[in-house]
């Protein structure tokens, strides 16, 4: 019998339910158990990929190229599991599905109404997946906070299915913030006390309740959430500040959070992991004791957001590890270089220069400037995707002469169009999922830089975009040097490039991030942070 855990926020939004969320699989996986994870997105939008990531931060992208929630990240990068876009249920898709379902005429005179028509929805989406994945417990995760008009039909959903899963079967966990007030350092919890207060007016009494604060709540405070959200003391648990995200599935199963989560849904741990509960005990240790400091430049365009880009700031977490090394970066608005030209000397004092993904125009001049300082001052540099098309972009303007070269997402009537749409794009008129997206083969060249990183000639990675390198312009850019050491199989798609005689300087079409784990780092990562640490320390050539 499958277990379902669901996971509420209350009081604010961004309280770290996903982490939560996250943890509590890890603690499971702990215990010998299978688990899965679906975040439920409350918005009308079908997915996360016609969002602007300066809002909503990073679009995740999944195996079966899903554009997900960034929530999504956060479960593979915990669980080490690949997810689907089925993991990630919006409003939008529930509603599409109905309203396409009435059309047809399957709910024939009846009035197709909230309860049970979208619950019934969102039901079988939750249970679709539970029986896809097969696992032991399907946690499922309701973005918000409760008390948004726009998740009751979600809370509806998730209240309905302890009576038709059990009671034994199913366990809510609520998250909320306890503040603590500045002028009398007082823990409030209050504000928890009225979250747990609306869940209940929908019919929810929370098993579990996680306080979400920057330090280990006092006794008094743990007795009194227990009294008034009428938990047992032992089911309050607290999510305090820790310096690494990765050490919060440890704090909480100190706390007996794991043992009590299976002891109330009757799960016998089989076995406990102790090699995976110690290997990410020493993951965590690694990233908090790193014996060398390396600083970067990410020159992007949302960079006001820093979760715009969590799962490269992850991957280089990811990547540091593998090698002692502590990642800072520094984010830099792309155009402060168109702005102030003279600005690109600053990027002498960094270790690296990163240029991650983009869509539009804006701040393209600027990191164009930053890839050619890199390439001149031969700084280890890594692009992705918007990155890689604008190393071409830079390449062929000053390295092939190709003087206004550029890509057409940028200027339609160039001479040189050495990036330009896919040909499957011209005819698609729908923005949502269109992209080329998702999981592709791509073949690596032997004795390149990028069949070193990776030790295999065949590797599959996620992709997000609609423009390419134009192959009429391949020969000339491979003439004046650029190598072109990843190709789709049947060679007509350009994945990765690199510059052979520079210190390292490499591009990938696709985002190798997204299938960047803990102890399991990206190869681009990982040999762009070497390089780094490695030119720092002195040494003559990268050792990969
Ligand atoms: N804007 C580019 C494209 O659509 C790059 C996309 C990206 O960086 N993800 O191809």
């Amino acid at each position: 019998m499958v277990k379902y855990i669901f996971v509420t926020g209350g009081v604010l939004s961004s309280v770290g339910k996903g982490i939560v969320t996250s943890s509590v699989g890890k603690m499971l996986q702990f215990r010998g158990f299978s688990v899965t994870a679906i975040k439920i997105d409350p918005y009308v939008n079908v997915d996360a990929g016609t969002m602007n990531p300066y809002i909503h931060g990073e679009v995740f992208v999944t195996d079966d190229g899903g554009e997900t929630d960034l929530d999504l990240g956060w479960y593979e990068r915990f669980l080490d599991i690949n997810l689907s876009k089925e993991n990630n249920i919006t409003t939008g898709q529930v509603y599409q599905t109905v309203i396409e379902r009435e059309r047809r005429g399957d709910f024939l005179g009846r009035c197709v109404q909230i309860i049970p028509h979208i619950t019934d929805e969102i039901k079988r989406r939750i249970r679709v997946v539970a029986e896809k994945s097969g696992a032991d417990v399907v946690l499922t995760e309701c973005g918000g906070t409760v008390g948004d008009i726009e998740g009751l039909p979600f809370l509806e959903a998730i209240r309905q299915m302890r009576l038709e899963e059990g009671y034994e079967n199913t366990l809510y966990i609520h998250v909320a913030l306890v503040p603590i007030l500045d002028v009398t350092s007082e823990m409030k919890t209050k504000p928890l006390q009225h979250s747990v207060n609306e869940l209940r007016r929908i019919g929810i009494q929370p098993d579990i309740i996680v306080s979400r604060c920057t330090r280990m709540i006092s006794k008094e405070v743990l007795e009194k959430i227990s009294l008034f959200g009428t938990i047992p003391k032992e089911a309050v648990f607290c999510s305090y500040n820790v310096p690494s995200i990765y050490e919060v599935p440890l704090i909480l199963d100190e706390q007996g959070m794991g043992d009590y989560i299976c002891r109330r849904l009757g799960l016998v741990p089989n076995r406990l992991d102790k090699e995976k509960i110690e290997s990410w005990r020493s993951f965590v240790e690694v990233l908090k004791n790193c014996k060398y400091t390396i600083k970067i430049a990410l020159v992007g365009k949302y960079t006001g957001l820093t979760d715009s880009y969590v799962s490269m700031n992850e991957a280089f977490k990811h990547a540091g590890a593998a090698c002692s090394t502590k990642v800072l970066i520094d984010y830099i608005e792309a155009e402060t270089f168109e702005e102030n030209p003279e600005k690109i000397n600053d990027l002498e004092k960094y270790d690296g220069i990163f240029v991650p993904y983009g869509f539009g125009p804006r701040g393209t001049g600027g990191k164009i400037a930053a890839i050619k300082f890199a390439r001149e001052h031969n700084i280890p540099f890594l692009g992705i995707c918007y990155g890689f098309q604008l190393a071409v972009v830079e390449f062929a303007r000053n390295v092939c002469g190709l003087k206004d070269a550029n890509s057409t997402e940028i200027d339609e009537n160039t001479q040189h169009p050495v990036i330009d749409l896919m040909p499957e794009q011209y005819k698609v008129a729908y923005k949502g999922a269109t992209m080329r997206l998702g999981a592709h083969k791509i073949i690596l060249k032997e004795g390149t830089l990028a069949h070193k990183l990776y030790g295999s000639t065949e590797i599959y990675e996620r992709h997000r975009h609609r423009y390419e390198v134009n192959p009429e312009y391949i020969g000339i850019l491979e003439r004046h040097g650029l190598v072109f050491s990843g190709r789709s199989p049947d060679g007509r798609r350009m994945e990765i490039l690199e510059i052979p005689d520079k210190f390292f300087f490499l591009a990938s079409q696709f985002h190798g991030e997204f299938k960047s784990r803990p102890g399991k780092p990206s190869p681009e990562y990982y040999g762009f942070v070497k390089a780094c640490l490695d030119r720092k320390l002195g040494k003559e050539r990268v050792e990969i």
